[in-house]
């Protein structure tokens, strides 16, 4: 990325904030009994994760798995690989994935296929940000935050070449030059 890159802000903290209490809200009405297995996608959705789950009043469980597709780009390859897989058991649990950004659906793909397979009592995917315009393989969002341009997006745990994950606000890469 060029010495002018920038970063402008999309979605402010507050909006993060509100978009989170409503998230919580619908997520808490569909599973508080259930004593679910949250399951996050390592490392982009770590932020959102440690937000989501402190305002869920209710027993739950947190895993992580790490997948590949990137590989330190801003490009996709549709080339998905577990880089380091779930230690709890998937059979019978009520599982909701937790993503930081549906793209080309290709990730989220794989995994909801790879994780139907381990036989969940229920799946469901909850994401923070969905760029429908790159599309390549329909995925049904059963809890989303935010729809978010066709830009390159960074901060809230989104990276750019592990860039800027710490932003506290949800932004766009701009290239300037
Ligand atoms: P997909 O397989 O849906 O194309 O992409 C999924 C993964 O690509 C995401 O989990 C994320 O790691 C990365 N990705 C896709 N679009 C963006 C983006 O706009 N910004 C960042 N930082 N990562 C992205």
């Amino acid at each position: 990325m060029s010495a002018q890159s920038e970063v402008r802000t999309l979605y402010t903290r507050q909006e993060i904030a509100s978009t989170i209490n409503r998230l919580a809200y619908e997520i808490r009405r569909d599973y508080q009994n259930r004593h679910p297995l949250l399951v996050g996608i390592l490392k982009g959705s770590f932020v959102f994760m440690a937000d989501l789950v402190r305002m869920l009043d209710f027993p739950l469980e947190v895993e992580f798995i790490r997948l590949s597709s990137y590989h330190r780009s801003s490009q996709t390859t549709g080339n998905v690989r577990i880089v380091h897989d779930l230690s709890a058991t998937v059979k019978d649990r009520d599982v909701l994935v937790i993503e930081d950004i549906v793209d080309t659906g290709l990730t989220t793909g794989f995994l909801m296929e790879y994780l139907q397979k381990r036989k969940p009592a229920s799946l469901k995917l909850c994401a923070m940000t969905d760029k429908p315009a790159r599309r390549q393989m329909p995925i049904k969002i059963d809890y989303l935050g935010f729809t978010v341009p066709n830009k390159f997006i960074v901060g809230y745990g989104l990276d750019y070449d592990e860039k800027f994950r710490n932003l506290a606000d949800i932004c766009v890469l701009e290239v300037g030059g």
